[in-house]
């Protein structure tokens, strides 16, 4: 007999389709549910394919969930049925959201005696179950170590980044950000470069000369913001402005949206303005808190 937990896995989108697929290949025995019944007939004769969610609840002593949202998650989950089912049993949500939806579904999860974790998962589907997938989980820490070994299967850089349950969320919008903002950025990049008739093989190649800068950049920055002193002797903010400006005016000249270059650059003004035209970029940091605060 295995010695493998039992898994279940709610929801098989391209996530949980993945997740499955782990669980079966790592030996354990696995239970699935989809809403649309089809979804599930590959995993016939590899999984026990359930019929309700309650039913998947209650052949495994944890239940992975992976669906679009927590609005979804909750249609599926706050039923009379799904509480009795998973009573005494470990929810492990997956689901993307923000600390809000994971602080809603631990205070029902409480409520109902099912035992919660929140996690996040910072890779697309096929690098499911690879040595360096990160999967960052966030509740409480006894209950994650109880589990560790099965979430393990998921990502081999697994973690737990808190046990406030919103902290898993809280870190995947903060990375989120960073890896939309930079996606963003890289393609308004493109856009220039075929602006210019550049060719975008060429651009695409040399991507990765940036990486470094940026790397050294947020480790100023994580320094810098620890201590509040922006000094330095790397790059004043003037410089960086004045490079900053040359995209805009680069993008004005030859037709391309300026909205990016000049939405980075408010922010530079404003740390400017603050006084920060000596300082480091990682100043702009204050810029950013004083948006918000006013
Ligand atoms: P998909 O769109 O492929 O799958 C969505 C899943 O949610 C399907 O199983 C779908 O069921 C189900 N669903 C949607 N609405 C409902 C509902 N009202 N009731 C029941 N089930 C519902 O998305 P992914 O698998 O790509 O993503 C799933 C989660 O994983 C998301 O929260 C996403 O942010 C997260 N994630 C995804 C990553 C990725 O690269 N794909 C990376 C990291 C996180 P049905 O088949 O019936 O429509």
């Amino acid at each position: 007999m295995s010695h493998k937990e039992a898994v279940s896995i709610v929801g098989l989108g391209q996530m949980g389709a993945a997740l499955a697929r782990a669980y079966i290949n790592a030996g354990h025995r696995v239970t699935v549910w989809n809403r649309t019944h089809s979804k599930a007939a590959p995993f016939q004769g590899q999984a026990k394919v359930a019929a309700t969610p309650e039913q998947a609840c209650s052949e495994s002593n944890l239940t992975i969930v992976s669906l679009l949202d927590y609005a979804a998650s909750d249609q599926v989950f706050r039923t009379p049925a799904v509480a009795e089912a998973a009573k005494g049993r470990t929810l492990v949500q997956l689901t993307s959201g923000t600390p809000n939806d994971a602080r809603s579904g631990a205070a029902w999860a409480a409520d109902v005696g099912i035992n919660y974790l929140d996690g996040c998962i910072l890779a697309y589907p096929s690098y499911i179950g690879g040595e360096h997938t990160p999967v960052f989980y966030s509740g409480p820490r006894e209950l994650y170590d109880r589990h560790e070994a099965t979430l393990r299967v998921v990502g081999g850089a697994t973690s737990h980044v808190g046990e406030p349950i919103g902290a898993a969320a809280t870190l995947d919008c903060a990375l989120l950000e960073s890896f939309y903002g930079a996606t963003l950025s890289f393609l308004h990049g493109a856009a220039i470069c075929a602006s210019e008739k550049f060719p975008l093989d060429a651009y695409f190649a040399r991507f990765q000369a940036i990486m470094p800068l940026i790397s050294v950049t947020a480790d100023m920055c994580k320094n810098m913001l620890s201590t509040g002193d922006f000094k330095g002797t790397d790059c004043t903010l003037d410089i960086h402005a004045g490079a900053l400006a040359h995209i805009v005016r680069l993008s004005q000249e030859n037709n391309v949206d300026r909205r990016i270059p000049e939405l980075i650059q408010s922010y530079f003004k404003r740390a400017l303005q603050l006084g920060h035209g000596a300082d480091e970029m990682a100043a702009v940091f204050n810029a950013i808190q004083d948006q918000t605060r006013g």
